[in-house]
């Protein structure tokens, strides 16, 4: 592109005059010598190689047609078809009748009559093919991901609704495609791995769309979207054309999530399908398979549903519909059983839904990130709770908030908490926050210098959910934290499945590593409680003490030994 923008403030160019007739490449020459840095090639084959030595300087190629060894048509053919030497235009020269529009069919931009006609003329149709190829190129590139060829997502919209609106709102199909944990395999095989894999799918891609009509973009850095004529079973087709996109993407195990639209008539716009066939991609909870979801009524209901909750949200925080419960954890170091410290969970109180779990709309309000609202209301609300038990009670019970990964991001985020604690009379450490283990996967250093920030500040941090992200040997031993919070699901099955029970060994042996306590939460039985305990684990939060209750509740759940410890 800088070459061409160079080029195109009237530098230098350079064309390449091809003739087996060693008058006519002179007369050719003699013409455009002071315009030009004029090559000459005597056949095809001798052609093709310097166009390909050539092909980042070469403006035009002048290609005579008859020619020995390789024929202009020939060489018009490998230029077409050849992802690079496409850009440059050619010019045929001929005497026979007929040949132009051969040649203009196979990619010829412009022809020149023998005998040739008054050089003014040629000059004119030289400068203009040359011209018109380098804006094409400027326009390809701008509107083109770099990488894939494929279109940007800004064109592809602009050309998507330009064929709705030709084509008369003709049924068409949304797709989206997501390269599933793409981030982890730029980070375990490097960035030219990753950008590989991303071409090979543009291009598998650009092949299904050259089969079915319609167009398609690279929409971010691991996203695709296609769209196309309708195919009324899609539904059917999709395995086949699933395996279209996805195969040949090596040893490594690449898994695409594809969400459709399939036009059901009911109008809608290019936005709204693409909109559409994204929900019923997120909805695709597998990251190891390769699968599709196609949106239907259900989703539909469920994304309405989504909205309610969206635009409900401030008049809720208003009303304190939001209530925060919190659920004891509880030391098992010792004989027997010590309250430690209780997490903050927040449960909405709907005026028309009734109780509604966090499950439902942390994710949501994660993805428009409204969560940081909510979870500064909930800090809040359990600083202040905090400090009330202090005064009733006359100890701290300190209190482990939710920070989500959106809140990372937040440069204000130490302020904010500080302000909060101040407000309270706390110290920070009485606030201790829950980070999950994969969004230090997602933005390693973001998070990293973040943490250190609050820990210099007196904040402590557990890594929530441990065992669930895709945390390095590397990174955890670099993890400024101060306690681990061992995943759910490896505690569910830990009494019947050997190897649950092996991995939370050998998570509570990297945590010995790093130093620090090991929290194991969703205990619901005795026998869970006491394998944790064998292994080492130092304390337990779960069904088995209490589930999450209203702060008043929280007093009859102290155990008399509470010392008013350290916390976690
Ligand atoms: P989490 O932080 O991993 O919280 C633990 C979840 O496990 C809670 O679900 C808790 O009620 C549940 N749990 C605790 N013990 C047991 C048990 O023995 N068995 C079973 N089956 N479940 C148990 P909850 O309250 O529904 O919260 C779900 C998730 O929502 C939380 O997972 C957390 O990621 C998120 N969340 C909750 N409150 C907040 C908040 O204020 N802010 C943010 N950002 N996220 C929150
Ligand atoms: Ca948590
Ligand atoms: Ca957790």
């Amino acid at each position: 592109m800088q070459e061409l923008l160079k080029r195109k403030k009237g530098l230098h160019r350079t064309v390449l005059i091809v003739d087996d007739d060693p008058i006519a490449r002179e007369i050719l020459g003699a013409m455009l010598g002071d315009m030009y840095t004029i090559l000459y090639a005597p056949d095809g084959a001798a052609a093709l190689e310097i166009i390909t030595n050539e092909k980042l300087t070469l403006s035009l190629v002048l290609l005579d047609l008859h020619m020995p060894v390789l024929d202009g048509y020939g060489v018009l053919k490998m230029m077409r078809s050849d992802n690079e030497l496409w850009r440059i235009p050619v010019i045929v020269l001929t005497s026979e009748k007929g040949a132009e529009v051969k040649s203009l069919q196979l990619g010829a931009a412009d022809f020149i009559t023998k005998p040739y006609e008054v050089p003014d003329v040629i000059r004119a149709r030289v400068k203009h093919a040359i011209e018109l190829a380098e804006d094409r190129i400027i326009i390809h590139e701008t509107e083109r991901d770099e990488l894939t060829g494929l279109f940007n997502k800004e064109f592809f919209f602009e050309y998507g609704r330009r064929l709705d609106i030709q084509n008369g709102n003709m049924p068409m199909d949304a797709i989206v495609l997501e390269i599933s944990r793409f981030h982890i395999f730029n980070e375990l095989y490097g960035r030219n791995y990753g950008n590989l894999l991303l071409k090979k799918i543009g291009k598998n891609i650009h092949e299904l769309v050259c089969q079915t009509g319609g167009l398609a973009c690279r929409s971010s850095s691991s996203g695709f979207c296609i769209y196309i004529p309708h195919i009324s079973d899609l539904q059917d087709k999709m395995p086949k054309l699933l395996s279209m996109i996805d195969e040949d993407l090596g040893s490594r195990k690449v898994c695409i999530r594809v969400g459709v639209y399939s036009d059901d008539g009911s109008g809608l716009d290019m936005d709204q399908r693409f909109s559409r066939a994204g929900i019923a991609c997120q909805n695709i909870k597998d990251y190891y398979t390769t699968s599709f979801d196609i949106y239907n009524a259900e989703l539909h209901s469920k994304e309405l549903h989504s909205e309610r909750l969206i635009n409900d949200m401030d008049k809720a925080l208003e009303e304190k519909q939001f209530r925060v419960y919190y659920q004891p954890k509880y030391n098992i170091r010792d004989t027997i059983p010590v309250f430690s410290s209780a997490e903050a969970l927040v449960r909405w109180f709907h005026p028309v839904y009734g109780m509604i779990s966090p499950d439902e709309f942390i994710a949501l309000f994660e993805d428009n990130g409204l969560i940081r609202k909510l979870d500064r209301y909930v800090w809040n609300e359990a600083a202040a709770q905090i400090k009330r038990w202090k005064e009733e009670l006359g100890f701290v019970i300190p209190v482990s908030v939710n920070v989500s990964r959106v809140d990372i991001f937040n440069p204000r985020l130490v302020e904010v908490l500080k302000e909060i604690t101040e407000k309270n009379d706390l110290e920070n450490g009485m606030l201790l926050l829950e980070i999950t283990e994969s969004a230090y996967a997602d933005n390693a250093q973001q998070i990293i210098n973040t943490v250190k920030t609050l820990r210099e500040h007196g904040f402590k941090i557990e890594m929530d959910d441990f065992g669930s992200g895709y945390s390095s040997l590397n990174m955890l031993a670099s993890l400024p934290i101060d306690a681990l919070k061992l995943d759910m699901k490896f505690i569910k099955n830990i009494c019947d499945n050997k190897k649950d029970y092996r991995l939370v060994g050998i998570m509570i042996e990297i945590a010995r590593l790093l130093e620090v306590p090991v929290i194991a939460e969703g205990v619901e039985t005795k026998e869970q409680l006491e394998l944790l305990k064998k292994l080492g684990c130092d304390i337990i939060q779960g069904y088995y003490f209490s589930k999450p209750v209203p702060a008043d509740d929280i007093a009859g759940l102290i155990t008399p030994e509470k010392k008013g410890e350290a916390p976690c």
